[in-house]
């Protein structure tokens, strides 16, 4: 791929070989478990022998994401299912673990749950403090460091390149939850990161009936060390789940445009509103998050933070919005709110709301927006 093309271009032909007449445009799925063998010993010449370990489809989609990452891409079937192939495939018992104390709440779940289980010596960083802490060489001694930035669901900054020197000098892995800005919105390798991965149930395929995710990298070690332990631990999509995966980041680039060109107004409209306090969009002007994500972003995303007065308040917003739903996960067509603290899990305030913007037009979804603050 011509790497001076832009994100509309790259989402639509990332990962495609030259044309060949009298193919399709893009290769149907290849719906196969076990292949014909023939008379050849399995995988001689290369050719599919069982799926789990790879398969057409999955290779065509993995090339698309891979060349969005700028690195070689491992689908898995969830986005946990990548973050744990990642966690658990390059730490060891009595390794030391950094994850983010203020990022998706299933990882720490994780963290918690299953890896101090096997003897993984885990710590928790907030997302703002990451910095601080590799500069006074706290992450000496460390195995893995996994940053999550923009962190969900409060959008905290960190700088990437600055921890990933830490990292390096500690001789430890520097993993990049890039969910939320997903890979046209941030190049965590490119910054120095060894391994960025994500949820692609999210915006990278976007129209909330699909779960994937991804890890990338460019480090050949690393890929194979992670290939193996899919293989083993068999956390890979099927066809069917490629096949659309694929076809839905063809959109990318015009629903983060939307999407952002949403955001910017609704961040607006809530900082606006007195029924409101605390909106976090990092591309807004004053937002804490503002210089990093400009400096260390590609361009701005389409999820919101913000806080009403509690509870009561936001099921009022619900109950009279007709375009804005009630709904976890965001970075889909549908513009949707998730009053966090339902969930346990993150540390927020009881009125605290992430919005995700959808792909409706700004002004109906501004003009919804408006009545139900109104209505609070
Ligand atoms: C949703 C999410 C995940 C988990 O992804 P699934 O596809 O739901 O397993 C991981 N990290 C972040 C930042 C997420 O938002």
């Amino acid at each position: 791929m011509d790497t001076a093309w832009g994100d509309g271009t790259r989402s639509v032909r990332a990962g495609e070989e030259a044309p060949l007449p009298g193919t399709p445009l893009r290769p149907s799925p290849v719906f196969a478990a076990p292949y014909h063998l023939g008379d050849r010993p399995p995988r001689e010449g290369g050719a599919d022998a069982y799926a789990r370990t790879e398969h057409p489809t999955l290779r065509v989609f993995e090339a698309a994401v891979g060349e969005l990452d700028g690195g070689r891409c491992l689908s898995f079937a969830t986005g946990m299912a990548a973050i744990s192939a990642a966690v658990l495939a390059v730490a060891r018992a009595g390794d030391r673990v950094v994850l983010p104390s203020d990022g998706y709440y299933t990882t720490r779940l994780l963290a918690r749950e299953e890896l101090e289980r096997f003897g993984v010596d885990v710590e928790y960083v907030a997302t703002p403090e990451i910095g601080a802490v590799a500069a006074r060489g706290g992450l000496t001694g460390a195995r893995l460091v996994l940053l999550e930035t923009p962190s969900n669901p409060q959008l905290d900054v960190c700088d990437i390149a600055a921890v990933a020197r830490a990292t390096r000098a500690a001789g430890a892995v520097l993993a990049v939850d890039n969910t939320t800005a997903t890979p046209l919105g941030q190049r965590p390798l490119a910054l120095g990161a060894d391994l960025t991965l994500g949820s692609d149930t999210k915006a990278l395929t976007g129209h909330s009936d699909l779960l994937l995710g991804h890890v990338s990298t460019a480090d050949d070690e690393l890929y194979a060390r992670l290939k193996a332990f899919r293989d083993s631990t068999g956390g890979l999509p099927g066809p069917f789940e490629a096949w659309l995966g694929h076809r839905s980041m063809s959109t990318l680039d015009l629903r983060l445009a939307r999407q952002a060109a949403t955001a910017a107004a609704v961040a607006d409209l809530l900082a606006a509103h007195p029924a409101v306090t605390g909106v976090r969009w990092p591309w807004r002007p004053g937002d804490p998050s503002r210089d990093l994500a400009s400096r260390q972003m590609l361009r701005p995303g389409g999820v919101v933070s913000a806080e009403l007065a509690d509870a009561a308040a936001v099921s009022r917003l619900l109950t009279t919005a007709r375009l804005w739903t009630a709904a976890t996960s965001f970075g889909g067509v549908h513009s949707t709110v998730d009053r966090r603290a339902q969930w346990g899990g993150d540390a927020v305030p009881a009125g605290f709301v992430r919005l995700s913007c959808g792909i409706e037009d700004t002004a109906d979804l501004v003009a919804d927006l408006t009545a139900a603050l109104d209505a609070v």
